[in-house]
């Protein structure tokens, strides 16, 4: 099963790849979390990503394609995939269609999460990222056991630089501008599905799991 999680930054894209990696036992793959180790071990692509995401921009085509069609090419991809971020623009789409049709392969489903520009911007204010693993959690909808700590690791929570106000208004101009798009292209190919991402966490993945069967 391969599947693409569309939706605006913080529509809780990420919350819901890791449940779907978790039950159906597929590798959660986000671009995000790539750019993030790679600025965290000093890399070469972690510089020039940063320099974009900190700004709220994306990140170029050409830093983000090969990455991406090397990964799903990789063993651990031959049952499928989820993909958390990636694609984020036409050009990255199309790029994705090309490189699974030369496998003899295709995306399965497009699931958008829809949640209104009004409720991000607040749910972006209380997200906290883990420093040590990257887990995601919120102040008020998915909080950790003991505040500022992560459950799993024990390390301090943050707010990502790119969740302050001042970035996160950026971020949505250029989701609706280069990302929204992506939208009508998965749904004229016929594998869109638009799930409410304003419901509980549960809720959103209950609906998810009736689209995927089982
Ligand atoms: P969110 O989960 O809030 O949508 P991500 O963690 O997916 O954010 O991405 C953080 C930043 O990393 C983006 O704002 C962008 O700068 C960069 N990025 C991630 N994925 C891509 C991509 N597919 N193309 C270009 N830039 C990307
Ligand atoms: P994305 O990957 O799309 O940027 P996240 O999964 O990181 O989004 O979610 C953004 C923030 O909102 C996180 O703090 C997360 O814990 C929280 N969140 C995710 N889904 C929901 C939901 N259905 N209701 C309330 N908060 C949510
Ligand atoms: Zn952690």
């Amino acid at each position: 099963m391969k599947i693409i999680m569309l939706g605006a930054p913080g529509a809780g894209k990420g919350t819901q790849a890791k449940k779907i990696a978790a039950k159906y036992d597929i590798p959660h793959i986000s671009t995000g979390d790539i750019f993030r180790a790679n600025i965290k071990n000093g890399t070469d692509l972690g510089k020039k990503a940063k320099t974009y995401m900190d700004q709220g921009l994306l990140v170029p085509d050409e830093l983000v394609v090969d990455l991406v069609v090397d990964r799903v090419a990789q063993d651990d991809c031959a049952g499928g995939y989820v993909l958390d971020g990636f694609p984020r623009t036409i050009p990255q789409a199309e790029a994705l269609d090309k490189a699974l049709a030369a496998l003899g392969q295709k995306v399965d489903y497009a699931i958008d999460v829809e949640v209104p520009d009004e409720n991000i911007i607040s749910r972006m204010g209380g997200r906290r990222a883990c420093v040590g693993c990257g887990a995601t959690y919120h102040m008020e909808y998915a909080a950790p056991k003991a505040e500022g700590i992560c459950d799993t690791c024990g390390k301090e929570l943050i707010l990502r630089d790119d969740d302050k106000p001042e970035t996160v208004g950026k971020r949505l101009d250029v989701y609706h501008e280069q990302t929204q798009p992506l939208i009508d292209y998965y749904a004229s190919a016929g594998i869109l599905k638009e799930v409410d991402g304003t419901a509980d966490i549960n809720d959103v993945f209950q609906t998810i799991t009736e689209i995927l069967g089982a």
